[in-house]
């Protein structure tokens, strides 16, 4: 085996790590850390740390690490039939049964899905369906999607326009022209001082009007959203918001695509974010929770009324031309039907709810009074703590200051991995659905304890 050093070495001098400082990382003066194991809520390293992932992965590991059933159901695949492909008809048993399980627990009015392997394929697959349905029904003005400023929804080159934070959009020359963003319902962040939620609501409303007025309701194909913002601030969306949204997009004739790659199969508490919040999507993105990252695979799970559209396309064009080598690969297939039963048989859905519940009184109980804690928010296993400069009059700390960043560097040195969310000074945790109270209490009160060395 390896020295921890010569792996070090080769890691700055080869490796181009995602959403990493890449000259401080070369430098030796960012962050390093090799993962080795884990189990549970928990993660080893080369070093011989224990971490507690408060943040499962990046939201991905929702049955826990080390879960065996997985690990064998993709062994057991790989030794029978590691891959075939999905195009002109072909399937494997594994793909064709994960279809029928994802619909099970989709919106009744859903009624295929298409696999990939990223949410951010799957949301490029889902714009060019939009598109694809607006040429066959003779609308190819109707191309514009609008996503929402804090939204995230990958980053390749349409996602990352939709993705609505400024880090992925500097110097890549993006958003592409076709990208219109909007407000989100960030009540704490963006509401006046002195609006109530129900009038914060009724301003991100107009402001979807006024854009529409603006552009032309012709001229747009689809809104796209989480149904409780994600890496934009970890945000429950405010009473009444996805009703009064859902009407204006209604009016329109302009499809909902409900990006629920961070809260499809339980994280809020609910088999998937739609039924939570009562969304009627006309396209579901899928992919963190649909293999637990036991295995990459994402889906777009569409709509009876787009399913129909697409059909007669292909009466009318021929094949659909869209499809990645990777579509439904059976190892990812095998992981994702392995991992649903999973939480069936462990009540996974449900301790999210329960021990989601316990989680965020618990981190208010730690925190919630501290003079520098402006927020404390969350929906079943999806919690932030947001920090502030003032909380009376809502004054957010300098970027230059790096709270959120200083915050979690210190928990991670006791022992509990949160995230840094990127834009602005919020910690999230999004744990394994399997947290007991007992390790819910001691990230609360690590965190008690970081936060007060941090902001006394
Ligand atoms: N959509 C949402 C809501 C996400 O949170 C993410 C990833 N964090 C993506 C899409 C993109 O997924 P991926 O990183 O697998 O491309």
């Amino acid at each position: 085996m390896l020295k921890n050093d010569q792996l070090d070495q080769w890691d700055r001098e080869n490796f181009f790590h995602p959403s990493t400082h890449l000259a401080e990382f070369a430098r030796g003066e960012a962050p390093q850390r090799i993962v080795t194991g884990g189990s549970g809520c928990h993660i080893e390293d080369r070093d011989g740390n224990r971490l507690l992932d408060a943040f499962a992965g990046l939201y991905c590991v929702n049955v826990g690490y080390g879960r065996p059933e997985i690990a064998d159901a993709i062994a057991a695949q790989a030794r029978e039939l590691a891959y075939y492909h999905a195009y002109v008809g072909h399937g494997t048993e594994a793909a064709i049964t994960l279809a029928k399980m994802v619909l099970d627990r989709a919106p009744d009015h859903m009624s295929k899905v298409y696999f990939g392997l990223s949410g951010s394929d799957a949301n490029e697959t889902n714009i060019k369906l939009v598109w694809y349905y607006n040429n066959i029904r003779g609308l190819p003005q109707k191309k514009k999607i609008i996503s929402r400023w804090r939204g995230y929804h990958g980053s390749g080159l349409m996602t990352g326009s939709l993705t609505g934070l400024h880090l992925f959009h500097q110097k890549f020359d993006l958003p592409l022209a076709q990208v219109l963003h909007t407000e989100a319902p960030y009540y704490y962040r963006r509401a006046d001082v002195n609006q109530t939620e129900e009038q914060f609501v009724a301003h991100c409303v107009a402001e979807l009007e006024a854009l529409i007025e603006r552009e032309g309701a012709d001229t747009i194909g689809a809104f796209i959203g989480e149904p409780a913002l994600g890496t934009g601030g970890l945000v429950p969306p405010p009473a009444g918001y996805w009703a009064a949204i859902q009407e204006v997009l209604a009016k329109h004739d302009i499809l909902l695509i409900a990006d629920e790659v961070v809260t499809g199969f339980g994280r809020l508490g609910s088999m998937m974010g739609s039924d939570h919040y009562g969304l009627k999507p006309d396209i579901i993105t899928i992919a963190k929770g649909l293999t637990s990252a036991y295995a990459p695979l994402s889906g777009s799970i569409v709509s009876d009324k787009v399913w129909k559209v697409l059909e007669q396309g292909t009466d009318e064009n021929g094949p659909i031309g869209h499809g990645w080598t990777y579509s439904a690969h059976p190892i990812g297939a095998a992981a994702g039907v392995a991992n649903l039963k999973l939480i069936d048989e462990l009540n996974l859905v449900q301790n999210a709810g329960e021990v989601g519940a316990y989680f965020k009184k618990a981190l208010t109980e730690a925190v919630g009074d501290h003079a520098h804690v402006g927020e404390v928010r969350g929906e079943g296993l999806l919690c932030a703590v947001e920090f502030v400069k003032d909380r009376d009059d809502r004054v957010f700390f300098d970027a230059s200051e790096k709270v959120g960043a200083r915050l979690a560097g210190e928990l991670v040195k006791e022992g509990v991995i949160s995230r840094a969310m990127p834009q602005g000074d919020i910690l999230g945790f999004a744990p394994p659905f399997c947290m007991t109270r007992e390790e819910a209490d001691e990230v609360a009160t690590k965190l008690g304890k970081v936060v007060k060395t941090v902001l006394g």
